[in-house]
């Protein structure tokens, strides 16, 4: 059911919902009290990535960050929220930034938190970019994703490791599916249904150059998932078959493993032997 509210706002600013951008609009305000009540946002600085018409930005906004940056790609969505901004129905005491960018271009200023209802299909490229790219990592991040990404990066359901779950893993000391989000709370309403994922990131976080070759390995080692894993590492020249095998007897790993049953601290054993 569509609250008023945003019914209200859809008809007052005739939004027409592009499906290009992934815009699907949460409409279902015990949802999004839901999510802006999960995670301490008074006085930090909070970034919202994908705010749309600002249907969780007010939400943001009545937890008194220090300051809320709001990034977004569309510029029809951009005047909105300068009208919305300029009707005061943005007023808190902190400071309020809009910025028009892709968020794959976008760098944080301060250490920061981040929220974020973004398109299913750049979800990876995000998290990669505000975990591995950035000069300023956030300290955490709330973010609805397509369910079933949800899953398999939290392993749950039935998925082990993947090279997407130990790659975010890396990054952060907390990972992990907090609720769900049915599709029909969405206007327009996705094929597929959502779940909030909550990321903590490390404080201490391993070099660039460290990161990019232990992600190398792991991806080497996921490149034909169903092989054993000494076989996908030997095709990429990383040892010889005989001694992968002999590596992972010695560190309590069957011989003939799959990439999937290798947890990420015996991934640290394994980069640890072999790529330095
Ligand atoms: N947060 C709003 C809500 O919950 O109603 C809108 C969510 S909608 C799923 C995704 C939003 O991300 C849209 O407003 C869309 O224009 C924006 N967007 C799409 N691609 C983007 C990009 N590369 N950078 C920044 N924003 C983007």
């Amino acid at each position: 059911m569509i609250g008023h509210h945003h019914a209200e706002l859809l008809k007052r600013y005739a939004i027409e919902p592009k499906k290009s951008l992934g815009q699907n609009f949460l409409v279902n305000d015990v949802i999004l009290g839901n999510i802006s009540e999960f995670i301490d946002i008074e006085s930090r600085h909070v970034i919202e990535v994908g705010p749309g018409y600002g249907a969780l930005t007010e939400r943001l906004i009545s937890a008194n960050p220090a300051s809320l940056t709001l990034v977004e790609y569309d510029p029809r969505m951009v005047a909105i929220l300068q009208d919305r901004e300029s009707k005061h129905e943005f007023d808190f005491a902190g400071t309020l930034n809009i910025i028009e960018q892709d968020v794959l271009q976008f760098d944080p200023k301060e250490s920061s938190l981040l929220i974020a209802n973004i398109p299913y299909y750049i979800t990876s490229p995000i998290l990669f970019r505000f975990l591995y790219e950035v000069a300023l990592v956030p300290t955490e991040m709330l973010i609805l994703m397509q369910k079933e990404v949800a899953d398999k990066i939290t392993k749950q359901k039935g998925y082990q490791n993947s090279y997407l779950s130990l790659a975010l893993e890396h990054g952060c000391d907390i990972l992990e599916k907090r609720f769900e989000v049915a599709a029909s709370n969405f206007v327009p309403a996705p094929k597929v249904d959502s779940a909030v994922v909550y990321f903590r990131t490390k404080s201490e976080q391993t070099s660039p150059e460290k990161t990019k070759s232990f992600l190398k390995l792991i991806s080497q080692a996921f490149s034909q998932p169903r092989k054993k894993v000494v076989s996908n590492l030997a095709n990429g020249g990383v040892g010889a078959k005989e001694d992968l095998e002999a590596m992972l007897l010695e560190f309590g790993i069957r011989a003939d493993a799959r990439a999937e049953t290798i947890n990420l601290p015996d991934w640290y054993r394994i980069f640890d032997r072999l790529c330095r």
